[in-house]
């Protein structure tokens, strides 16, 4: 039922919806474009929650990254070499589309090598040390560099103790993610795509040759709907395999002299950082509280800060004073594959979900297909 919405509201903005999408991440964003070129004529529509984008696109670390060596090794235990492969495969192929779409220059997109960290003489250490010459060979065709990782001679110019080794990945970028999605936003409104923010969908169902919408200010139909709502999915798809996961995160003031540069990963990836012009973010340690962090309700608690301050002192700069600037939360979407869930779901819906902790490599890719599920 509509609720006070004027004939002209109705006429203009709510009516005759060809395409409309849930979630204005990067998911969300890139499927509306790639909707809008394909049929330039149809109203599509973005559809949004909060005042700007509320999703893991605009609180994430900016990692432009496909894989630490442990991570890839986990993924092959996992689901196998191929399905470990067309991952990678996958994420390089949505960094080189995010590339070009927003341009290096518009996210301050920035080559420093990405890093993953060891205590020495460990057996993690020299397991996955013994993993490089496999990876940098079976990666040299995706990637289309021979070296893709290699072993840092001496950890301590970058002010780490001198018990610390790291394996560095080459081609592994950072940036802003908040320029990222500005000018994401900026292509869309360009393109003549509308997106209403403030708006939360309640419940989507297919009635009649077309899908309802229903929200608490007013409801919708349209010809066909993608949800891309990642880690809040479950809220409008309650049987779907994907999990909700919050990841903590902290930034420092800016540090004097700071020598850090680059991403950093950490025990299998639950924790990451890097440095953010002179100042360092770290973010992650969800699986010091797994049960606690399995929410899609944003907030900090105290044993997650404790373990990221915790570590921030021991591991990251173990001789500075650190000052914390500000701290939030970003909500992932998982499940029991790291691949993600791109698929109908009726005739007239879709699904690009599931994004995992890789999204901003994958999203542009996962959202490109989910238009692409629909004539
Ligand atoms: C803290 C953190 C750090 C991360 N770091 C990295 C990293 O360094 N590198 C990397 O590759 N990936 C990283 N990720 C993962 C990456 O950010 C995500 O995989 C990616 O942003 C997901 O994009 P999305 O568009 O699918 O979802 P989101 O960006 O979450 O977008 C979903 C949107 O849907 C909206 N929405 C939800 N429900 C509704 C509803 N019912 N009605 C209307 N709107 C709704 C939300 O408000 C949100 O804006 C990180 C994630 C987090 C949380």
């Amino acid at each position: 039922m509509y609720k006070n919405v004027s004939y002209w509201e109705q006429n203009v903005f709510i009516d005759h919806i060809d395409f409309a999408i849930i979630g204005s991440g990067i998911v969300g964003l890139n499927a509306a474009l790639t909707r809008k070129k394909k049929y330039p004529k149809e109203k599509v529509v973005v559809i949004e929650r909060g005042p700007l984008p509320s999703g893991a696109s605009t609180k994430n670390a900016g990692f432009a990254c496909f894989g630490s060596i442990s991570e890839l090794v986990s993924d092959m235990e996992q689901n196998g070499e191929q399905a470990m492969l067309d991952l990678v495969k996958k994420r390089w192929e949505g960094l080189r589309r995010l590339r070009e779409k927003v341009g290096d220059q518009n996210m301050d997109y920035q080559e420093h090598g990405g890093f993953e960290l060891f205590y020495e003489n460990t057996e993690d250490f020299s397991n996955y040390k013994g993993y490089i010459p496999f990876f940098n060979q079976c990666l040299a065709d995706i990637i289309g560099i021979k070296t893709v990782f290699t072993e840092v001679a001496d950890a301590s110019k970058f002010g780490f103790n001198k018990n610390i080794r790291l394996i560095k990945n080459t081609v592994e970028g950072q940036l802003h993610p908040g320029k990222m999605m500005q000018t994401l936003l900026k292509k869309a409104r360009n393109a003549g795509i509308q997106i209403y923010t403030g708006l939360t969908i309640d419940h989507v169902e297919e009635v009649n040759e077309c899908v309802l919408l229903k929200s608490d200010l007013f409801d919708l139909s349209t010809q066909q709907l993608l949800i891309a709502t990642n880690g809040f999915t479950k809220r409008l798809i309650p049987n779907l395999e994907l999990q909700p996961a919050r990841n903590q995160v902290i930034i420092t003031k800016p540090i004097p002299g700071l020598r850090l540069k680059g991403c950093f990963h950490y025990d299998k990836g639950y924790y990451y950082f890097r440095n953010v012009g002179d100042r360092i973010l770290l973010g992650g340690a969800r699986n010091k509280s797994p049960l606690e962090e399995t929410t899609d309700i944003f907030g900090t608690t105290a044993i997650i800060q404790e373990t990221l301050m915790e570590f921030m002192k021991t591991t990251i700069l173990p001789k500075s004073n650190i000052e914390i600037d500000h701290t939030w939360s970003g909500i992932l979407g998982v499940g029991p594959s790291k691949s993600p869930i791109v698929k109908k779901i009726s005739k007239r819906i879709g699904l690009s979900v599931r994004l995992g902790g890789m999204g901003v490599a994958i999203g542009t890719v996962v959202g490109e297909e989910g238009a692409n599920l629909f004539d």
